[in-house]
């Protein structure tokens, strides 16, 4: 209720000055590079946290240097109740800008083009007036808020690990580095790989390498594989089948007495698998469908199918399909393979509904790993970060997002990957992204819409207030 007014005047009289200050913050490359005597995260990351701690100074706050790995800012002699949390270093620029260079940022039809201007140096430099305009109007607070900027979310987040074993966090962290209204449950899960050695067969047909993924948290959009002693025409029938099913693609390439195969599917993060397609269970579940010879190779690709098939999202087939209402289902996704002559290697990444634990899920893949042959390591999951939805700290937000939308009925939402906040005691994601603008977050061309920037600004100050106040 209170001090809207101000406050949105104060953050509109300032637009310019704050869209500068974020520029001015994107022309440094901050992406991580070598490690320097004082300069942990490279020269990059370092240049960016100098730079804060001098604007912010600049407007009076009072700096901490954690190392230049983490600066805070605090403006009031209060017992701090609130941290606002967010990140200044970015992911490579990668190629293929077509509207602007990654550094130099530029406005055009009302969008901010520049790397990290969504990720999160927009957010970062938002919640900077949002504390300015509550500080300069002179609005009276109970208790303080703190801002605390790192600098390497993007590569581990080893930066607030070193802060908060130096520090306790507030009694309550917002991080403005995902998306409106609110995430409250971060699923818990595990990655794991297994792997087998085998004889090489002189049998044909067989498979002779299969490779694809890159990382494990990413659904892979190609994989390879050659089998010696098939032509096309052998399997021309069966591919065309399962393409039709699936929607995958397949090319072949004779090579003598080889034939390659490269299947093409799409990429997708791995706590999302459904919205992608695995070209990497595509192209085992195809080989497992070949009349290939029995031989050892061939019989572990088709122990992996019995696995991980095609099209199987959530451990279906391993029995670990667990769902709930308040976190939603478990979802698997196999990542990463690479099969030679003599060795197979195959990784995969599980986000778990919060109903999962290592009896139910954990222990029961390991299982069926290992009743197919295959060696795996025991692992314990990762923990799910939990905040109650029903607690003031999200309904508090929850109010403050409704108004600066101009919405009712906004509900926190659970996701699969995990924020700035996965290990910090009741700290929510809040901000920035909607579900209806594609940001080209970590692509090229990633931009913020000013007026986002404007609107979370007084949307981070008014919860300062209704937190704080
Ligand atoms: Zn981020």
């Amino acid at each position: 209720m209170a001090y809207e007014k101000e406050i949105s005047d104060y953050i509109e009289s300032h637009k310019e000055e704050m869209l500068n200050d974020l520029m001015d913050m994107i022309r440094i490359n901050s992406e991580k590079g070598e490690e320097k005597p004082g300069m942990p995260y490279g020269e990059g990351p370092y240049k960016a946290i100098q730079s804060a701690s001098k604007l912010l100074e600049g407007y009076g706050f009072k700096i901490t240097n954690y190392d230049n790995r983490v600066i805070t800012a605090d403006s009031f002699d209060l017992p701090n109740q609130l941290d606002i949390l967010a990140h200044l270093d970015v992911v490579p620029a990668g190629d293929d800008w077509t509207v602007t260079e990654p550094y130099n940022p530029v406005i055009k039809e009302g969008l901010l083009y520049g790397r990290g201007s969504c990720d999160d140096k927009g957010p970062a430099i938002a919640a900077v007036y949002a504390v300015r305009a509550v500080k300069e109007l002179g609005i009276p607070l109970k208790q303080g808020v703190r801002l605390i900027l790192g600098s390497d979310e993007e590569c581990g987040s080893s930066d607030v690990e070193y802060y908060y074993s130096k520090e306790k966090a507030a009694p309550m962290t917002i991080t403005p580095d995902a998306s409106w209204p609110l995430i409250n449950i971060e699923k818990g899960g595990i990655h794991n790989e297994f792997t087998v050695s085998f004889e090489k067969t002189d049998m044909t047909p067989s498979v002779v390498s299969v490779k694809g993924g890159i990382k494990i948290n990413v659904v892979p959009g190609k994989a390879t594989a050659v089998v010696k002693g098939l032509k096309e025409k052998d399997v021309r029938d069966i591919t065309n089948k399962f393409e039709e099913e699936t929607g995958l693609k397949f090319v072949f390439a004779e090579d003598g007495d080889n034939l390659n195969i490269t299947a093409i599917g799409v990429n997708a993060h791995a706590s999302l698998p459904h919205m992608g397609k695995n070209a990497v269970q595509g192209i085992v579940t195809l080989l497992s469908k070949f009349p290939l010879a029995d031989a050892p190779v061939n019989n572990y690709i088709k122990a992996l199918n019995n696995i991980f098939p095609y099209g199987d999202y959530n451990g279906r087939t391993m029995g670990v399909d667990l769902k709930d209402d308040v976190s939603g289902e478990t979802t698997v996704s196999f990542d990463i393979l690479e099969v030679s002559e003599t060795h197979f290697m195959g990784a995969f990444d599980c986000r778990a509904s919060i109903v999962a634990n290592d009896e139910n899920t954990g222990k029961v893949m390991e299982a069926k790993i290992r009743e197919q042959g295959f060696k795996i390591e025991e692992k314990a999951m990762f923990e799910p970060h939990i905040v109650d939805g029903d607690s003031p700290l999200v309904k508090t937000l929850l109010g403050c997002y409704e108004k600066g939308f101009g919405v009712t009925g906004a509900k926190p939402i659970a996701i699969g990957g995990g924020t700035y906040v996965h290990h910090v005691e009741n700290g929510v994601a809040f901000g920035c992204e909607v579900p209806e603008v594609d940001n080209h977050m970590h692509g090229a061309d990633e931009f913020m819409e000013v007026d986002m920037i404007i609107k979370s600004a007084k949307i981070f100050a008014d919860a300062i207030v209704e937190l704080c106040g």
